[in-house]
C-alpha cells in the first residue's frame, strides 16, 4: 500500500517562530517538494497556535485521522512546526516507531521508524524545555537527593551507579575485595606500598593497566562512603546504599592510617587533579600544577623552547569553567531513556536476525557436507575423473569456510556495537552530577572522554573541541537554547533550516 501524506504547515505569533517561514512559504516549498517525490497529499493542515503546550485542534486532528489510517506520513517544514513539547513529540515519535507513521517528510530529510530518537528529541525542540527544567531543577534536586541519602554523584570502587535507578549498588566482587582491604590494613601490619600490591593482586589496577598509587590507596581507605556517609556541598550525609565496612573497622583503620603518618586525605585537597588534561594553546606545552599559599595553580610548563606569555591560573576559577563547560554536555534524562529503549529495541532485532542468519547458515553447511559425501561417493563410483572431483571438492570446502566464519562473526560482532553506545548514554547522562560534585578526579576522566586530548587554555579560558558523539550533543542542546534568549541569541538573518551533525 503506497503512504499517502498529511501535509501540516504551522506558524505562530510566538518568539520561537518569529524566524520561521510563513504558512505560504512552508506550504509553496512542500508542495513542489511533494511534486517532485511524487508523494501524494490526502489532505493539508494549517495552524497558527504554538506548539508549546499540547492541545492545538487542527494538529489533534490530523492525529485522529492518522490513527484513523486515512494517512500514514506527515510533510511539513521542520520537525519543530509539529511539536515543540513532551507530549506531542513523544506521541509523534512514538507512532513512528510503532510504524503507524511511516515516514516524515521534511524540507531537509525524511525521519523513519529506524530513526534515531535523540535528533528526533532534539528538532522536536523538546531540548528546549528540558534545559528549562534542568536549569531549575538540577541543583535543588541533587540536594534534595543528598538529604534521602541518594549519592549524586559517580560512586567510588566497590560500588556502581545504577543509571536507571540513579542510584547506587555494591558491585559484589569489588566490594568483597575493599573490605578484604581494610581488614587487612586495619591490623597495622601492612604499608600502603602491600596495599597497592593486595589490590593489583586483585585485579585492581589503574587504566594504564599500573598498581595503584599509594595516593590512591589512601583516598579509598579514608573514604567514609565505605561505612555509609558520604560528603556531598560541602556535608555530609548517611548514604540509603549498603556500607562495605562497619563504621568501627572504617575508624581502625583511620587509626592506623594516623599513625604511619598518612593525614586524612579528602579528595577536594588532592592537589594537582587537572594535571596532564590540558595543553597550553600558545605554545602546545603540557600544562601542570604547584600548590603556593595553600591554593594549587596551573601553568605552562614552558618547556617549547620558544617564548609562552600565558599566565597562571587558580584551579577555582578552572574548575568552575570546567564544571560549567560539562553542563553543556548532560544527556538530559528523557533522552537517555529513549535512546536506551531503542538501543534495546536494536539489540532484540539484531539478535533475532542473527539467530535466523545462524539458522540458514548451518543449514547451507549441512548441504554442503551432504553435496560433499555425494561428490565423494560418485568419484568412489567411477562416475566422475579425479580432476572434476578435486574441483569440486575445492570450491566446495572453500564456500564451507567462509560460512563458518561468517557464523562466528554473526554470533560475536552483531551486537558489538551497543556496549560503547550504552557506554556513552550512561556517561552522559551522569555528567550533570559529576559537574555539581567537588569530585575533580572524575570530572578530570570526564573531560578526558569528551575531549580526548582537544583540550587547551590560553589567557585563563579553556579551548577545546569535543569528540563526535558528545559533539553532536551539545550541539542538539545548544541548538534549542531557552526560549526567552532566541531573540539575541540567533542571528535575524538565518531562516533556512539548519542540519545537524
Ligand atoms: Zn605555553
Amino acid at each position: 500500500m503506497p503512504t499517502t501524506y498529511f501535509l501540516y504547515a504551522r506558524k505562530s505569533t510566538d518568539v520561537e517562530d518569529k524566524q520561521v517561514r510563513s504558512i505560504e512559504d512552508q506550504l509553496a516549498v512542500l508542495r513542489a517538494l511533494a511534486k517532485q517525490e511524487g508523494l501524494q497529499i490526502a489532505k493539508e493542515f494549517i495552524e497558527k497556535q504554538s506548539a508549546k503546550l499540547p492541545g492545538r485542534p487542527v494538529f489533534n486532528e490530523m492525529l485522529a485521522r492518522i490513527e484513523r489510517g486515512e494517512a500514514q506520513g506527515i510533510l511539513c517544514w521542520k520537525l519543530d512546526r509539529l511539536a515543540r513539547n513532551m507530549q506531542d513529540g513523544g506521541t509523534i515519535i512514538e507512532w513512528l516507531l510503532q510504524s503507524t507513521i511511516r515516514h516524515i517528510r521534511t524540507y531537509e530529510r525524511g525521519y523513519y521508524p529506524t530513526d534515531n530518537v535523540l535528533l528526533m528529541c532534539v528538532e522536536f525542540g523538546i531540548a528546549n524545555q528540558y534545559s528549562l527544567d534542568l536549569s531549575t531543577n538540577t541543583k535543588r534536586g541533587l540536594r534534595e537527593k543528598a538529604k534521602r541519602g541518594e549519592y549524586p554523584s559517580l560512586a567510588p570502587v566497590g560500588y556502581i551507579n545504577d543509571p536507571r535507578t540513579k542510584s547506587v549498588i555494591i558491585d559484589r566482587k569489588k566490594a568483597e575485595v575493599i573490605k578484604a582491604a581494610f581488614a587487612l590494613y586495619a591490623e597495622g601490619n601492612s604499608r600502603l606500598e602491600d596495599m597497592s600490591v593486595f589490590f593489583a593482586k586483585h585485579k585492581f589496577l589503574s587504566k594504564e593497566g599500573n598498581a595503584y598509587h599509594r595516593d590512591r590507596i589512601t583516598r579509598i581507605l579514608s573514604n567514609p562512603f565505605y561505612c555509609g556517609l558520604f560528603r556531598y556541598a560541602g556535608e555530609v550525609y548517611e548514604g540509603n546504599y549498603t556500607p562495605i565496612v562497619s563504621k568501627q573497622l572504617f575508624g581502625k583503620v583511620q587509626g592506623v592510617l594516623r599513625k604511619k603518618g598518612r593525614p586524612h586525605h579528602r579528595q577536594k585537597n588532592v592537589p594537582k587533579a587537572f594535571c596532564g588534561l590540558l595543553k597550553c594553546d600558545e605554545c602546545g606545552m603540557m600544562i601542570t600544577a604547584e600548590v603556593q599559599k595553600g591554593h594549587t595553580y596551573y601553568r605552562c610548563t614552558k618547556k617549547g623552547g620558544v617564548h609562552c606569555s600565558q599566565p597562571y591560573v587558580r584551579e577555582e576559577t578552572l574548575d568552575a569553567q570546567l564544571s560549567a563547560t560539562l553542563q553543556e554536555f548532560v544527556m538530559p534524562q528523557e533522552w537517555a531513556t529513549e535512546l536506551s529503549k531503542l538501543a534495546e529495541k536494536d539489540e532484540r532485532e539484531t539478535l533475532q536476525s542473527a539467530a535466523v542468519l545462524t539458522q540458514e547458515t548451518r543449514a547451507e553447511i549441512q548441504t554442503i557436507s551432504q553435496k560433499l559425501q555425494r561428490l565423494l561417493d560418485a568419484y568412489l563410483e567411477q562416475d566422475i575423473e579425479q580432476e572434476t572431483y578435486r574441483s569440486e571438492k575445492a570450491s566446495l570446502l572453500s564456500r564451507k569456510k567462509s560460512l563458518k566464519e561468517n557464523m562466528a562473526d554473526l554470533e560475536s560482532g552483531s551486537i558489538a556495537w551497543l556496549e560503547p553506545l550504552r557506554g556513552w548514554i550512561k556517561d552522559a547522562s551522569m555528567l550533570d552530577a559529576i559537574a555539581e560534585s567537588d569530585d575533580l578526579p572524575s570530572k578530570k576522566s570526564s573531560f578526558q572522554k569528551i575531549f580526548g586530548s582537544n583540550l587547551s587554555i590560553r589567557n585563563r579560558e579553556i579551548v577545546f573541541s569535543p569528540i563526535p558523539p558528545y559533539a553532536s550533543l551539545r550541539e542538539a542542546r545548544k541548538n534549542f537554547p531557552e526560549t526567552g534568549l532566541c531573540t539575541f541569541l540567533v542571528p535575524p538573518a538565518g531562516i533556512e533550516p539548519t542540519s545537524f551533525p
